[in-house]
């Protein structure tokens, strides 16, 4: 990848963080924050380079579907609601 697009990737996750607050949504933390889409997208972004990712997260952002949390929380919320954790396409009838 291009310093250029790396150095937009990184202008763009900070711009982000700050519209969102720059706090984990649940603990309210300012460490270790990471992106998390609030109805999850699958993983297929999280394989793409940093500024494919950063016009995912855009997109979710502008569609009211991203949130900002911390690597505690993300792991937790993965714990809980192990739905969310979407690492395959999920099948048809889950049931
Ligand atoms: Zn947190």
């Amino acid at each position: 990848m291009s310093r250029a697009a790396k150095n937009w990737a990184r202008r763009k996750r900070r711009e982000l963080m700050d519209l969102l607050g720059n706090v984990c949504a649940h603990c309210g933390t300012g460490e270790n924050l990471e992106f998390d889409c609030i109805y999850p997208q699958g993983d297929g972004h999280h394989r793409g380079e940093a500024s494919q990712r950063m016009c995912f997260y855009r997109r979710q952002f502008r569609e009211g579907n991203l949130q900002v949390l911390c690597n505690v929380c993300n792991a937790r919320k993965g714990d809980d609601e192990p739905a969310l954790v979407v690492t395959a396409p999920l099948p048809d009838n889950p049931f």
